[in-house]
């Protein structure tokens, strides 16, 4: 993988950018991470970030929960995000890697006394899950960690072992994604997205006290359903068995942007297409990440990749 890296405090090439194996983090999951999207537009020449400010303040409340001090500010972030984006190169869409973790090499389980660090890489990366077609999912026998024993609102490495564990046994499943459930039973999200249900004609969601990762694609598409739709997000309890009758259902996330879900526990949705409110929101959001609605542009920053240099 080519591309540049913001590590301990430079910009250097990502072949140089590694660890030691003694890294406290590595040993017990103590980071916490960011996943922001740049979506290259081939008409304007550039890679529009989206909401990168957004996913820089997330990562500062992760960083507080886990005793992680960031010395950067977020006008920083984005600064130094910018300029690997622009050196990296890249014609095509990427992935923004920030995390922040517990750098020091030293053994033994704790927050505290231990030294901080925070990389953040970029790297190519086309659709994570097929949002043309729709997908396949299963519910996990895995139940999501719950608030009360590793905080939901931070994005912490060491709690993706649960979302590891549910995606590849959906995989298994021969399914693309798994509706995780919370620990009494109701809806909380995917492995890497949150969900929304459309039933009885409204628009739903899972709240904050089931245990989800506030998604900022969450946020980005209760707003535009409110605003561009007049359609107001219901966020509450979903049961289980409410997936198999709703009329729509997608996922949202920064890497999955706003996938149809067709199928769950096979059980066809509705008659097992995309539906209208999916279709609408998906169109408004797609646009928008690019760059193509000047409405919502104070979402995107732009970045022209350098010139590629030919060996
Ligand atoms: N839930 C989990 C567990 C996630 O990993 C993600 C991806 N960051 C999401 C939800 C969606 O969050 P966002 O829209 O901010 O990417």
């Amino acid at each position: 993988m080519g591309g540049y890296a913001y590590f301990r405090k430079r910009i250097v090439p990502l072949e140089e950018a590694k660890v030691s194996i003694v890294t406290h983090a590595f040993n017990y999951g103590t980071g916490c991470f960011e996943g922001i999207r740049g979506n290259w537009n081939a008409d304007h020449q550039q890679t529009y970030l989206f909401r990168m400010r957004d996913h820089f303040e997330r990562l500062k409340r992760s960083a507080r929960v886990l005793r992680i001090e960031i010395a950067e500010s977020v006008e920083d972030l984005c600064e130094i995000t910018s300029e690997l984006v622009r050196r990296s190169g890249y014609q095509e869409d990427v992935y923004v890697r920030p995390i922040a973790y517990k750098s020091g090499e030293v053994i033994g389980v704790r927050l505290h006394d231990i030294e901080d660090d925070l990389n953040i890489f970029v790297a190519p990366f086309g659709a994570y899950l097929d949002a043309d077609k729709g997908i396949r999912c299963c519910t996990s026998s895995w139940r999501r960690v719950p608030d009360s024993s590793i905080p939901s609102r931070a994005k912490v490495t060491g709690v993706y072992v649960n979302s590891a564990l549910a995606k590849s046994e959906a995989w298994d499943r021969g399914c693309d994604e798994a509706v995780i459930l919370s620990q009494d039973g109701n809806v909380s999200e995917g492995s890497g997205e949150n969900i929304f249900i459309v039933s009885g004609g409204e628009l739903v969601t899972p709240p904050p006290a089931e245990d989800i990762l506030i998604g900022i694609t969450r946020g980005t598409v209760m707003e535009l359903a409110r605003t561009e739709l007049g359609i107001e997000t219901i966020e509450r309890a979903i049961p289980r068995s409410e997936l198999y009758t709703a009329e729509e259902c997608f996922m949202t996330g920064t890497a999955a942007h706003l996938t149809p879900v067709v199928e769950i526990d096979n059980r066809l949705i509705a008659d097992g297409v995309t539906g209208p409110i999916t279709s609408k929101l998906a169109g408004l959001y797609n646009a928008i990440i690019r760059g193509r609605n000047s409405t919502y542009r104070h979402w995107c920053t732009a970045v022209a990749p350098a010139a590629a240099v030919s060996a």
